[in-house]
């Protein structure tokens, strides 16, 4: 499948750490129109607090969003609102982003109204046509959210999330919390929802499979930084990161011989607040040498077809820092 080239969601650039804790630092990503982008890593690795520097949820003290063009953390009145309604979040837990005292009627009337999408007789209807599209029974705008199983819970999340007819979905691990029979649903759901409105989709998740499934492109994140950021497939296939290869080998197989092969990763995720100095993955690296530990690789192509941040893929194409 090939997608258009177009317009770019979220370019975040930062070279100093966020307030605080240090959660994301060198990202540098770009999402396109209409595409699938897959943020993989363990938790703790910065992907949520990514997610919420594209939805303003926090601000980063460095750094850009653009999205169409446009500086992001500078929008101002309507063009700030018309950003946070172009670009929809979607939670692992659809309970706790979901008001209990209201009907999922109600909830979704209320996104319709704030945003004026529809008004007046027109909501009860296009209520109707939310939960055709998620495939919910309609007369489940009349029940509450705590009278809904998990899977059903999470497809009024995309409902409402779909309310305020967004371009951009960003869902955060939002199958995880889910039965592993009703995670497909929900997963091809997502895939049917992007197909049949253009959607472009940031998927979050730990779950290798499920993000080489559903992705044109991964992100892979490792301490608040993008390690890795290509073509799914090409990824999979020819992995250049150390920390990658080393998930995709910790992938179980589906046929228990090649499990021999399986490469897990050694060691704990180190603390986001004292991050190691150098390249983050060093204590954890098989192949670290002695360089790695001062200076940090950054996150460029080195002459390979996408962007890697090691030292041992390649010399780097851009400037190199010690930390
Ligand atoms: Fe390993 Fe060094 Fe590459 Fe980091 S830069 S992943 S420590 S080889
Ligand atoms: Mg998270």
């Amino acid at each position: 499948k090939t997608f258009p080239l177009g317009r770019s969601l979220a370019d975040v650039l930062g070279g100093r750490p966020v307030r605080a804790v240090q959660a994301l630092s060198g990202v540098s990503l770009t999402v396109r129109k209409g595409e699938t982008l897959g943020v993989v890593g363990e938790s703790g690795c910065g992907k949520s607090t990514l997610a919420r520097c594209l939805v303003r949820l926090h601000e980063p003290d460095a750094g850009a969003v653009r999205f169409e063009g446009a500086d992001v953390l500078g929008l101002q009145g309507y063009a700030r609102r018309a950003y946070n309604r172009s670009v929809q979040m979607v939670f692992q837990d659809p309970y706790g982003s979901l008001n209990p005292r209201l009907s999922v009627g109600d909830a979704l009337a209320e996104a319709l109204t704030v945003h004026r999408i529809v008004e007046g007789g027109a909501v009860r209807e296009r209520v109707g046509e939310l939960l055709d599209l998620v495939h919910l029974p309609r007369d489940a705008a009349d029940r509450y959210p705590h009278e809904f199983s998990g899977g059903q819970r999470q497809r009024v999340g995309i409902a409402r999330a779909l309310a305020v007819e967004p371009s951009v979905i960003i869902a955060d691990e939002p199958v995880s919390a889910l039965d592993v029979s009703v995670q497909a649903q929900v997963v091809n759901l997502f895939l049917e929802l992007q197909e049949r409105l253009g959607l472009t989709l940031i998927f979050i998740t730990h779950d290798l499979r499920l993000v080489r499934h559903i992705s044109h492109r991964i992100a892979v994140m490792y301490l608040g930084k993008v390690v890795e950021t290509g073509d799914t497939e090409a990824v999979f296939t020819a992995p250049r990161h150390p920390y990658t290869r080393a998930l995709i080998a910790a992938v179980p197989q589906v046929d228990p011989h090649q499990r021999s092969a399986r490469e897990a990763v050694r060691g704990e995720l180190p603390s986001p607040i004292a991050p190691p100095p150098g390249c983050p993955f060093h204590p954890r690296c098989p192949i670290a040498e002695p360089q790695c530990r001062t200076v940090v690789p950054a996150l460029v192509p080195r002459g390979g077809p996408w962007p890697v941040a090691c030292h041992l893929a390649g010399p780097a194409d851009a400037p190199e820092f010690i930390a």
